[in-house]
């Protein structure tokens, strides 16, 4: 079974359709300010991709590098220079069974009727080693060559 999962998703309205290829790199929650505001919901889930493994068709507007449509307000992905952040809500098919998100994030803003995720690691803020607060450009710990 070596068959590359390729997953649809879209908007609320259709207008903007997407889909990822491959596994993701990393599945999270984040519970920070931008992603409350962002969704309106307590905490955003969502999967991390490589931006080559992201395809998106349909009117798209931005606010930063979060991508939403200008239709229905549907968050798309929220992209950076090496990865697509995917919502895993925005995905076509629900649950999705094997997208379980790895870590929490700013869990000191979790609603207190909410429970920490067995089995996740558990970051007060954001995780040290990502550089994931604004304009996320969070570079594989492999990569050690600085561009410039
Ligand atoms: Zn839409
Ligand atoms: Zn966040």
């Amino acid at each position: 079974m070596s068959e590359i999962i390729r997953r649809t998703g879209s908007c609320l309205c259709g207008g903007v359709q997407f889909t990822v290829t491959g596994a993701p790199l990393r599945i999270g929650l984040c519970h920070c300010k931008d992603c409350r505001k962002a969704g309106g919901s307590v905490y955003s889930a969502y999967a991390i991709w490589p931006r080559e493994a992201f395809e998106v068709t349909g009117i798209v507007s931005t606010y930063g590098t979060r991508s939403f449509c200008p239709t229905c307000g549907g968050r798309v992905a929220f992209l950076g220079e090496d990865e697509a952040e995917v919502t895993i809500g925005s995905l076509d098919v629900a649950p999705t069974d094997d997208l379980v998100p790895e870590y929490e994030l700013w869990t000191s803003r979790r609603e207190t009727w909410l429970h920490a995720l067995p089995g996740a690691e558990q970051f007060e803020h954001d995780r040290p080693t990502a550089n994931n607060t604004q304009l996320a450009e969070p570079r594989p710990l492999s990569d050690a060559v600085a561009g410039s």
